[in-house]
């Protein structure tokens, strides 16, 4: 299992004290500021954390897919299976995107070119990546639709994206995932855009890519349900950094940090009476060209002190495995949840 900040010997993917910034007129927008995690193989790791948090901007950095003039990895390393991910040069990084790494974003009527076929598009991504006919590839695709569960595949081949609905076209792009063979898939947000059923589709068969084929999964999402679902461990992510890392049970069982508890409390419960009104975390994210002097969550959380506002709290192992960046956790007397602030 990975572990923030710790050393584990059969990690896939080790991201160290990544640093990823926005150059904008505005100013210098921290958006990912010192994370680290790590990855093994077959292991689901989940990025929680309100919009801007830094999850997907973590994640991009991770197959270097920033904006070209604003966006850069200021510091850090990435290793993926003993290669430096910062020091590939094109070629190689074209390689690693698809052959070592496959990316399913949020959208993806935005993931397929709506003038090509799925088949044409299908055919295009296999024979990028491996040395295939163009006829074995239609065939390849065409298997990896019917493995994801789209029916009539061959006539799906001959179809545009816009004919297919939304879970449709996320399987296509699961489906190309499975062509590739992938030791690990970044999946950012994959379920947002569906309906419920759908989800759960689309879950249950990254589920199965990482049963059969050991593939480690990286799951980007805002939903912590999906999390409990999914994920072997979870990182929780507040304004560009890290707050709190373990284990998805010891997570479940013990959260620590005060933003955590605010996302566990704005989940509505099936057991709650209809009639309660949902909590939410009052306040909204820090500037992220003003963050850096305390703890980013000082503005909001209900036990800020002194300190709170201006020292940078660390990200310390509380007990074994897991990580919190609270300062008032790991102290004789820390804090308990709904306790007295
Ligand atoms: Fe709250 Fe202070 Fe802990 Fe930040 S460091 S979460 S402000 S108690």
């Amino acid at each position: 299992m990975s572990k923030g900040g710790a050393a584990v010997s059969d990690a896939m993917l080790t991201v160290k004290d990544l640093k990823t910034y926005f150059y904008t007129a505005g100013g210098v927008s921290k958006a990912v500021d010192g994370v680290s995690f790590q990855i093994s193989r077959g292991e689901i790791l989940g990025i929680v954390g309100e919009s801007g948090s830094g999850k997907s901007v973590a994640s991009s950095s991770i197959i270097r897919l920033l904006p070209a003039k604003t966006g850069k990895i200021v510091s850090g390393s990435i290793d993926f299976d003993g290669k430096d991910v910062l020091q590939m040069e094109k070629k190689e990084l074209l390689a690693f995107r698809g052959r070592d790494v496959s990316m399913i974003f949020q959208n993806p009527m935005t993931s397929l070119s709506p003038v090509f076929k799925v088949g044409h598009q299908m055919v295009e991504m296999i024979c990028a990546h491996q040395k295939v006919s163009k006829e074995e590839a239609y065939q390849m695709g065409e298997e990896a639709l019917k493995k994801v569960g789209i029916p009539d595949a061959r006539r799906r081949m001959d179809s545009y994206p816009y004919e297919l609905s939304g879970g449709m076209c996320q399987r296509v792009i699961i489906a190309m995932s499975i062509c590739s063979n992938p030791k690990m898939i970044i999946a950012d947000e994959p379920t947002t855009a569906l309906d419920v059923t759908v989800q759960a589709q689309v879950l249950g068969l990254l589920k199965e890519m990482r049963d059969k084929n050991g593939t480690a999964i990286l799951l980007i999402t805002h939903n912590l349900g999906v999390v409990w679902q999914m994920c072997d461990s979870v990182m929780v992510m507040y304004a560009g950094k890290t707050v709190e890392y373990a284990s998805c049970r010891e997570l479940y069982h013990n959260p620590l940090h005060p933003y955590t508890w605010g996302l566990l409390d704005s989940m509505p419960k099936l057991s709650s009476d209809s009639e309660e009104e949902l909590k939410t975390i009052p306040g909204t994210p820090p500037d992220l060209r003003l963050t850096g002097t305390g703890c980013n969550f000082s503005n909001r959380c209900p036990y800020a002190e002194e300190r709170c506002r201006n020292q940078v709290p660390e990200l310390k192992e509380i007990v074994p495995g897991h990580f919190v960046a609270c300062h008032r956790q790991g102290e004789n007397q820390g804090l308990v949840r709904g306790g007295a602030l």
